[in-house]
């Protein structure tokens, strides 16, 4: 039990309960109860089995019985009753972007409809626009949402895999058979989301590997059971596949299975070229030719060494320029995650953040970092509780207090004030340029009015970059992975500007989002762009954030160099004063 699940089970009751037409107030209960477990600064899976939730504030008696009985049993009655009232294909209904309650409710009544299958086809016969309340428009959204959901279904996002995954490698890595081990695919290489997870081991006892990895907790269910290669599916549903190879196979089956498919052909070409087969398990003469391989390559470097190449990086590895520079020598040195001194884009409780700024100064110091950028939104922002020019500015006083304080106690650390400004619909911003002059800098974020033509997005964004008080854009796309597409926007037009302007670029690195995108950013930064790595963070914890930004800045070819947040505190002054 994690507390995403309890979550998860509040918020599903609290569904289920709407559905049913309860009363409004247990529904809100149910739901305000999952966000306040969601945010719970502490333990709160620990805290439930341990029956201590008393006056947390939102979560009354039965909720505190319900947590209780689920974090410890791991099952709750009341729910598994009420859940079967209904076929499990009603929750799919939710996942349906635009379909709020009201209207799943609606479809639900009215038409019998109790799973996507079920609302395609009243979508598609006319049943839905006929209810009042939906109309023609909606129904052809809805058929909209469902296309988006068909095309990202079994995808998911690296930030919502790498716990399991990492779990599931540390357990084989140290199982006494397994020689060595390592995640391949396109987890290996850092894509954004993930189809299934492929596993590799080099082993001499595959047999024991395998039972160990099919017959274990994480495993939800079987589908292949096999003596060197399994398929398993774990929580969510996600697919993961474990390869067993001997050690001397390892290094030509991990490039194979990192992959990707471009990157592989490519690799291929280059083995036949030069008198050899290349494939999952070996590289081996060509038919026909007089040449020698060595029996086994000892790691990939030696297998691209082999073939005359620099040890290519496998976030790089999708064909896109990677070999040539490997060949020429010409590989760029990639970011690391060390090399971060500091960040910007980040919120407080002052607007819908979860911890306040002494909080999150604590924690960026606890990480090492030397500086922490405070950007809470705009007044505009009124959904997210925006600050105020009021507001703005006496949060601008407390920075300046903590700042003394941290000097007082010798701590070499600082905090900027910011804002993240809302570009607002026609390209100006939520705030005077005076009152942006004050602050440290300023990211400026596309918040509302998403549906804009692509030429008015990219006018909009554009005024917001030749404003001088501008420093960072934020989250260029506004792209939800797995959930909203990209707004339509020119991002090559905007790159351009932001070179003229010296307009710093966002790598936005919460998992949601990793905008802009990774393909862009050796572009970007070919004509001169700089990249903020930035968490975005509405909590401590998502500081974290920043392992899956270096991950997407090291996909798009970043050096340290190329990241302003890579220089040290007193270097990042001066950009800041100069900017
Ligand atoms: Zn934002
Ligand atoms: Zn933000």
């Amino acid at each position: 039990m994690t507390r995403e699940d309890l979550a998860k089970t509040l918020e599903n009751i609290a569904q289920l309960l709407e559905l049913k037409g309860e009363n409004p107030f247990k529904v809100r209960a149910y739901r305000g109860g999952a966000e306040v477990v969601n945010s719970f600064a502490g333990d709160i899976v620990q805290k439930a089995k341990d029956d201590d939730l008393k006056g947390i504030k939102g979560i009354g008696d039965a909720l505190q019985q319900k947590l209780h009985e689920l974090a410890s049993t791991g099952k709750l009655e009341y729910y598994e009753n009420l859940k079967s009232e209904f076929p499990d294909t009603i929750f799919e209904l939710f996942s349906i972007q635009g379909l709020g309650p009201k209207k799943v409710k609606a479809v639900y009544e009215q038409l019998d409809v109790d799973s996507v299958v079920k609302l395609k086809e009243a979508a598609e016969s006319g049943a839905i626009a006929g209810l009042s309340g939906f109309g023609k428009k909606s129904a052809e959204k809805i058929l909209e949402a469902i296309e988006f959901r068909e095309t990202n279904a079994e995808r998911f996002r690296l930030g919502d895999v790498a716990d399991p995954v990492e779990m599931i490698l540390d357990a084989l890595k140290s199982h006494p058979d397994c020689l060595r081990c390592e995640a391949a695919g396109s987890y290996r290489r850092s894509k954004e989301t993930v189809h299934d997870i492929d596993i590799l081991v080099a082993t001499d006892k595959p047999e024991s590997i395998m039972r160990f990895f099919v017959d274990n907790d994480w495993t939800e269910s079987v589908l292949v059971d096999g003596g060197t290669k399994s398929s398993i599916r774990i929580a969510d549903g996600l697919q993961v596949d474990l390869r067993a190879v001997s050690n001397a196979e390892y290094a030509c089956a991990l490039a194979y299975f990192t992959g990707s498919k471009e990157h592989n052909v490519a690799m291929r070409g280059r083995a036949l070229s030069r008198g050899y087969t290349l494939n999952e398990y070996r590289l081996a003469p060509k038919e026909g030719s007089d040449r020698e391989a060595p029996d086994d390559f000892q790691d990939e470097s030696a297998l691209y060494e082999f073939l005359g190449l620099d040890f290519i990086p496998p976030e790089m590895r999708e064909n896109t320029g990677e070999i040539e520079a490997a060949e020429e020598g010409e590989l760029p040195k990639l970011i690391e995650r060390e090399n971060l001194r500091g960040t910007f884009h980040n919120h407080t409780t002052a607007s819908d953040g979860r911890n306040t700024l002494a909080e999150m100064g604590d924690a960026a110091i606890e990480l090492g970092l030397q500086y922490l950028g405070i950007a809470d939104h705009s007044k505009s922002s009124f959904q997210a509780n925006g600050l105020d020019e009021e507001r703005l500015r006496s949060q601008m006083a407390e920075i300046a207090d903590l700042n003394a304080k941290y000097t007082a106690d010798g701590v070499k650390f600082r905090i900027f004030s910011g804002s993240e400004v809302d570009i607002l619909r026609d390209g100006s911003l939520d705030f005077e340029d005076d009152l942006m002059a004050e602050l440290d800098y300023t990211v400026a974020s596309v918040h509302n009015a998403m549906t804009l033509s692509e030429s008015e997005m990219t006018k909009r964004i554009l005024s917001a970059v030749e404003n001088p008080h501008v420093t960072m854009l934020g989250h260029l796309t506004g792209r939800l992975l797995l959930k909203r597409d990209p707004y339509a926007v020119n991002v090559s037009e905007i790159i351009d500007a932001c070179v003229e302007t010296g307009t710093i670029i966002e790598l936005n690195c919460n998992p949601w989002r990793l905008d802009m995108d990774w393909r862009w950013w050796k572009h970007a930064t070919e004509q001169g762009v700089k990249c903020s790595i930035n968490p975005d963070a509405h909590r401590c914890s998502d500081l974290q954030f920043l392992h899956f930004g270096i991950q997407i800045a090291r996909k798009g070819w970043l050096t340290r160099e190329n990241v302003v947040n890579c220089l040290p505190l007193g270097e990042v002054e001066e950009l800041l004063e100069r900017a």
